[in-house]
């Protein structure tokens, strides 16, 4: 008897969960072509945008040297890693759920996240704590919290290539300029796709094409009015064409379609992400160290706690917050004891910002404040600071405002020194969390829970991973375990 004749695969996207679902493919022993819709300076997908940051569970620095492009490195040395439990990456992602319990799909997430970062490692994707966010000095120590702790060598752009590499070293290969319009089907079995005029067949077709972010009326019609004006973080070719043709073949749609992960941006950084900056510039529109200062709306009054969690907890909400104050805008005030403690993004050459030693001519700069209204705020916020427990930003060190309504409920200190910066921010979406439904081989789900023959998904067009927000870099470990899930499936269908 011959060698059965291996699996032809096409995978929709080349993105992190198009990589993983090519990689996997591949491994399984299909022949695997990648079709993407952007040209080849702007593929990669909103995976080229990040910061490459990706959390798993570990238990302790054993588990990630490993994945370290250099281990060696003298601060590995010298930092304390800690750990991050299964128990933990569980409890961070039901503080985002609203009380729901943990999905099925959450629950892959988190028990097949260590073992999905070692699989990239084998495959050559090499990763770097990332000492200047997530870790503080102390005493000589890089002391790492939140339990986000590496990102893959030179950001998203750096995870691209390498995922890229490895997909090209097992033989697959990548389309540009190919934009999927359709689903071929024969007999109900997903064959193939339509490029336009072009129909290419195959045996199977992962859609890893991402969310919905970058289409104004899809934002519109799940999320509502206020979404018309965001600002997109990553690529404009996001526009939920995958999505769209799967619910036209029956496919269930599954997970929160009003909900999305959004931070707080410049608000004029340009209408999408620009590729052009380089890979450390890239995240240089978002502002979130509003944990710092404080956020004022038109009305000169706060809307929530900056201070609620550390910020990966909190800057996924906080950009839909801000798009919910009149005029889509606030304003966030900061004094020169934590300017030095901002991020670097708030000294990027094209940050706005307005700046005055006396705090009456920082707002009388701010545009679009009530300025009676603004002061009247900060003196209200000066006078409810506890004055007793000293501020320390490596630890929620419960320094709260007494009787103020929003509370600040960590690091609140008072506005008082000189000079001031204020810098107009809005909310910029990042990812969608609405989606489809898969079952454990990532084949795509109907409503009535049978699965279309012959189609996959994985990545950001999943439902039911993200319900209120999300702990920073899940985003990626997700898109890389439904990945490998899905490439599996499909090498095997
Ligand atoms: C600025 C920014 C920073 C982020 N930082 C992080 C981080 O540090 N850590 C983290 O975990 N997550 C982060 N995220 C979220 C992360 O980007 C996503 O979770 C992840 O990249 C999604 O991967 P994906 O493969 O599903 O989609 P994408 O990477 O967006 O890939 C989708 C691909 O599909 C293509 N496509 C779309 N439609 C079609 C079509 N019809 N035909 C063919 N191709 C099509 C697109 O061009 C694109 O290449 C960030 C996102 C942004 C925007």
């Amino acid at each position: 008897m011959g060698k059965p004749m291996s699996k032809s695969v096409i995978v929709v996207g080349t993105g992190n969960a198009a990589l993983c679902a090519a990689l996997a493919a591949l491994e399984g022993g299909a022949r695997v072509t990648l079709l993407e819709k952007a040209d080849k300076s702007l593929s990669g997908g909103n995976t080229k945008y990040t910061a490459g940051a990706m959390r798993f569970a570990y238990d302790g620095a054993d588990d990630l040297l490993p994945l370290l492009r250099n281990p060696e490195d003298p601060r590995v040395k010298r930092a304390d890693f800690g750990s991050y439990t299964t128990e933990k990456f569980a409890n961070d992602l039901l503080g985002f759920n609203d009380g729901r319990p943990l999905s099925e799909e959450q629950e892959a997430l988190v028990h097949q996240s260590g073992a999905t970062l070692r699989w990239l490692a084998s495959h050559g994707v090499k990763f770097e704590p990332i000492y200047s966010r997530q870790s503080f000095e102390k005493d000589g120590r890089h002391v790492f919290w939140g339990g986000l702790t590496l990102a893959a060598e030179n950001e998203g752009v750096g995870l691209f290539d390498m995922e890229l590499a490895a997909v090209e070293r097992l033989g697959g290969t990548v389309r540009y300029n190919s934009a999927v319009t359709g689903l071929v089907t024969d007999a109900g079995r997903v064959c193939g796709v339509q490029i336009g005029q072009e129909r290419l067949l195959a045996d199977a077709v992962i859609l890893a094409c991402g969310g919905f972010e970058a289409n104004g009326a899809l934002r519109v019609k799940h999320m509502g009015e206020n979404w018309e004006a965001a600002k997109v973080r990553g690529t404009p070719h996001n526009t939920g064409d995958g999505l769209l043709m799967a619910l036209e073949l029956g496919a269930a749609d599954y997970g929160l379609y009003s909900g999305c992960h959004a931070t707080p941006m410049d608000l004029h950084m340009a209408d999408f992400g620009n590729l052009e900056l380089p890979p450390g510039e890239r995240k240089n529109y978002r502002k979130i160290s509003y944990f710092l200062g404080v956020m004022l709306n038109a009305h000169g009054a706060r809307f929530v706690d900056e201070g609620a969690n550390f910020r990966n907890y909190t800057y996924a909400q906080y950009g839909a917050a801000i798009l919910e104050q009149p005029g889509q805008f606030a304003w966030q005030v900061f004094d020169s004891k934590t300017y030095d403690l901002l991020y670097d993004e708030y000294r990027f050459k094209d940050a706005h910002f307005v700046k005055a030693d006396r705090l009456e001519d920082l707002i009388a700069q701010m545009s679009g404040v009530d300025q009676a209204a603004a002061s009247e705020t900060l003196a209200r916020y000066n006078a409810a600071v506890d004055q007793t427990t000293g501020f320390d930003p490596t630890v929620l060190d419960g320094k709260a405002t007494v009787g103020l309504n929003p509370p600040k409920s960590n690091w609140a200190q008072t506005l008082d020194q000189g000079p001031f910066y204020a810098y107009p921010v809005t909310g910029g979406i990042t990812f969608t969390y609405g989606g489809l439904k898969v079952d454990a081989e990532g084949r795509v789900l109907t409503g009535g829970g049978d699965h279309i023959k012959g189609l996959f998904a994985c990545g950001e067009i999943l439902g039911g991973v993200f319900y209120a927000g999300y702990p920073g870099g899940s985003g990626l470990t997700s898109g890389a375990v439904f990945g490998r899930r899905a490439g599996q499936g499909a090498a095997g269908s």
